[in-house]
């Protein structure tokens, strides 16, 4: 059976996949287990992460993941660009999907998971820059940090 190269299935996962290819890759859900075990794996990765207790994290972190972020931020024009690359090169993948045979399934889990946790602080960055509203935490158990908890608050 010719199984979907990871980043298409992992596109599928996260709903980032046009109409016709997801309808592909539902088809081959259908007669695979082997592929619907890798999703349900996703799944389980991204609710281990979503569940995780916030770690506490000193001040000096938090600016560091700040400046981090800033610097993501700041690259934020070139978004739009490495989003259509992305699409081009989902369809090459879809292409391909109908030539080779197998693909290495060894999942880079641990890379997927740390992935979320960046996109994550990103989201609740991003959040505030549009407008001024308070940090959406995307889930409960999230602790968002601000910039006002690290800088110093003054007549008080
Ligand atoms: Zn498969």
């Amino acid at each position: 059976m010719k199984h979907p190269p990871l980043e298409i299935l992992q596109d599928y996962f996260e709903n980032a996949l046009v109409l016709s290819q997801e309808k592909r890759v539902k088809e081959h859900l259908l007669v695979c287990d082997q592929c619907s075990k890798m999703l349900a794996d996703f799944a389980v990765i991204e609710t281990k992460v979503l569940k995780r207790t916030a770690p506490v994290i000193n001040a000096q972190t938090q600016q560091r993941i700040f400046a981090d972020a800033k610097k993501m931020l700041a690259q934020r024009g070139q978004q739009k660009l490495v989003q259509i690359e992305r699409q081009e090169k989902i369809k090459e993948l879809m292409q391909d999907w109908q030539e080779k045979l197998s693909f290495d399934w060894r999942v880079p889990a641990l890379q997927f998971a740390s992935l979320s946790l960046v996109l994550a602080v990103v989201v609740a960055v991003e959040t505030n820059q549009s407008e001024e509203t308070t940090y959406q935490p995307i889930s409960t158990d999230v602790q968002v940090s601000t910039y006002q908890d690290v800088t110093p608050q003054e007549g008080e």
